[in-house]
């Protein structure tokens, strides 16, 4: 597959109608306008990569809704050099927009298909996170920590203790917390033992597998 100036165009469209749901970081707009999504996904979807739309990927994965991507990384106000972590790699598409945004990027796939596809995929076109982990999220990534940023892309039953407590002060996790739709909830780390919660709406994201023993 291609990238092409039909492509672009729809990306330039594509970032309009996120601004238009209220997407106003000109950083995460460019990150979007930037990133070939089209070869994220399977080919006989191309045609709607640049819909506001998620797709079926491997292993019985989504790639997020691009306003769903855009908005956690809008959330997380993501600044340059922000040691992240990001749990659930899947398509690697909010992996390549952390990394426009110029973050040091930790992330962690629980799939083997997904891990092994996706860290094949994104240095081909020139993304190159600190680290590609196979591993499981619950228990985030201690060796590393502690974190400015942690952000989780699967739909989390509970709030995972290990990732709050791998979080720097003034640091921030966004995670959406439920089981059939979920809650996107923002922690802050004020002090060692205090949190700031804040809700931010409803999203709906596949499920965050379970922990493993
Ligand atoms: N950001 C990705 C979202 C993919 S969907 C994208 O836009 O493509 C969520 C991903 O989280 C899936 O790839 C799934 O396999 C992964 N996942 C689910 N539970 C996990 C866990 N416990 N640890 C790490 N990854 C997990």
């Amino acid at each position: 597959m291609r990238d092409t100036s039909k492509h672009q165009g729809l990306r330039n469209q594509l970032a309009k109608v996120l601004l238009a749901k209220g997407i106003v970081d000109e950083n995460v707009l460019n990150a979007v306008r930037k990133i070939p999504r089209h070869l994220f996904i399977d080919s006989s979807f191309e045609s709607h990569a640049y819909q506001d739309k998620a797709f079926p990927i491997a292993a019985d994965q989504t790639i997020s809704m691009p306003y769903t991507v855009a908005f956690q990384s809008q959330t997380l106000e993501v600044k340059n050099g922000d040691k992240i972590l990001e749990i659930g790699t899947g398509s690697g598409y909010q992996t390549a927009v952390l990394l426009e945004l110029k973050a040091e990027v930790y992330s962690i796939e629980r799939q083997h298909e997904l891990f092994k596809k996706t860290s094949l995929f994104l240095p081909k076109l020139g993304y190159k996170p600190k680290k590609f982990i196979f591993g499981d999220g619950y228990k985030g990534l201690p060796e590393q920590a502690p974190f400015d940023k942690i952000i989780v892309t699967a739909g989390a039953p509970y709030v995972p203790k290990p990732l709050l407590a791998q979080l720097k002060v003034g640091g921030m996790l966004l995670i959406p917390v439920g089981d059939k739709t979920q809650i996107m909830t923002l922690f802050i780390r004020k002090s060692a033992k205090e949190f700031e919660k804040q809700e931010l709406g409803d999203f709906a994201f596949v499920p965050m597998l379970e922990e493993r023993n």
